[in-house]
């Protein structure tokens, strides 16, 4: 009998044991109620809100791209933002976006807001790579490699398309009417455009850096518009930057009346950049000790930059030779500007031996 009880017990741990599990599968639901009674109440597999967004969290990670909406006061769904999960698309953005100014995707997390400027600066990037990856065969890339991208490239295209062309329709539009708003000037200027700006009443040219809008408290708001050029102070010769301001202003301005503007939106920007790059020659073969006779105007730099008519006078050009290779060779193919600081304005004609 007593043998009996024993197997019973022990055939009854074994079920509890092995064929029942310990704890049921059971789901959990709490209901969540809006304490103002402004929304239907609604069932939650968690009980604080914070637990249900991490978990939200956590299982969006391995989506290659979140999409984030928010009701907006039109009582739309508008974009809040997006972030790229996937490793391909990430690189390919990583290519796209290269050398833009201070952007570091990884530190915002692989994530864009509107406007998205980095992206609609760099559209016609994105085009030409997915154009390289659909026609180009010799990218070193195996079939498979090359067959990952260029699917991962055309979603990717195919999702910004939707959200970027507002502002690409809106950048052909400025350039049809060559016309700007305030707060869109950031289209005329992505970083690396080469620019036109006024340099002591001279018009010399420069590259963009970056731009960035300020916004004093109870002052107009400005754009800071921050450049490079080569430059030749007197004593030595290289790259300097410089900044333009453009304050704010009311409807719509010519672009060709900002304080700076691009290149390509004069005139004729190929004859335009044939006779700066002539002067900028003249001034490479300064390059090396040599007195000149000069007349015309000097700009003396200092706390208060003063520009003075100078009559007849000999002046020092010392072009230091750089050493550096690769910056040599970037301002050799640089528009010199046409003053020159501390010296005299060689752009004017009256310069000889
Ligand atoms: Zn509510």
């Amino acid at each position: 009998m007593a043998t009996t009880i024993a197997t019973t017990t022990a055939t009854t741990q074994a079920v509890s044991d092995h064929a029942l599990p310990r704890e049921p599968d059971v789901t959990r639901l709490y209901r969540h109620d809006c304490k103002y009674e402004c929304c239907p109440s609604r069932w939650s597999k968690y009980d604080t809100v914070s637990d249900e967004q991490l978990s939200l969290e956590s299982k969006i990670l391995s989506d290659p791209i979140v999409h984030r909406h928010h009701f907006d006061d039109d009582k739309k769904w508008v974009t809040a933002s997006f972030t790229i999960n996937s490793r391909v698309m990430r690189s390919i953005l990583s290519e796209a976006l290269d050398g833009y100014q201070d952007l570091d995707m990884g530190l915002l997390n692989w994530t864009f807001f509107p406007p998205y400027i980095p992206l609609v600066h760099r559209w016609d990037k994105l085009l030409i790579l997915h154009l390289r990856l659909a026609v180009k065969k010799d990218l070193g890339l195996s079939p498979e490699e090359r067959e990952m991208k260029l699917t991962a490239i055309g979603q990717l295209m195919s999702f910004l398309k939707l959200l970027l062309t507002p502002s690409v329709s809106a950048f052909a539009e400025t350039r049809r009417t060559g016309k700007i708003a305030f707060d869109i000037v950031w289209q005329i200027f992505p970083p690396g455009e080469l620019v036109v700006t006024d340099f002591f009443g001279v018009k010399g040219v420069c590259r963009v850096l970056k731009y960035k809008k300020k916004t004093p408290r109870g002052e107009p708001a400005y754009w800071v518009i921050t450049m490079e050029y080569v430059d030749w102070n007197g004593e030595r010769c290289g790259l300097t930057e410089t900044k333009c301001l453009i304050y704010e202003f009311e409807g719509f301005q010519r672009v060709l009346s900002l304080p700076v503007y691009p290149v390509s939106f004069v005139e004729d920007p190929a004859g335009w950049k044939e006779r700066a790059t002539e002067r900028g020659r003249k001034f490479e073969q300064l390059r090396g000790y040599h007195f000149l006779s000069y007349n015309g105007t000097k700009v003396l730099m200092g706390e208060q930059a003063e520009e003075r008519p100078v009559g007849l006078c000999y002046i020092l050009l010392e072009m230091l030779v750089m050493t550096d290779e690769r910056s040599r060779s970037r301002a050799e193919l640089w528009w010199m500007p046409m003053h020159t600081t501390g010296a005299a304005t060689l752009s004017s004609p009256h310069y000889g031996r």
